[in-house]
């Protein structure tokens, strides 16, 4: 992707929004099994808004850190780990 463009995009980037990629090119992943999704031009990247729901575990962990795992704020504030220990 066009290097300044793409720096623009991602200080858009935070977590928690929600883009459409726009025809993108279907790869083989390098790092993982799989596929990965290739665009040329910040164009075909489309930031529609942010997830309503979107939030962070906010449980404490045994070694007093916060869990910080990605959940659903609309199920439950606490991520499965944490329910599951
Ligand atoms: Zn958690």
């Amino acid at each position: 992707m066009n290097g300044n463009k793409f720096q623009d995009l991602y200080a858009e980037v935070e977590p928690g929004i929600v883009v459409a990629i726009l025809n993108p090119e279907f790869i083989k992943s390098h790092e993982r099994k799989g596929f990965a999704l290739k665009v040329d031009e910040c164009t075909q990247i489309a930031v529609l808004g942010t997830a309503e729901h979107f939030g962070f575990c906010s449980a404490e962990l045994e070694n007093g850190k916060k869990c910080k795992q990605v959940i659903n704020m609309y199920e439950i504030p606490l991520s499965k780990t944490i329910l599951n220990t």
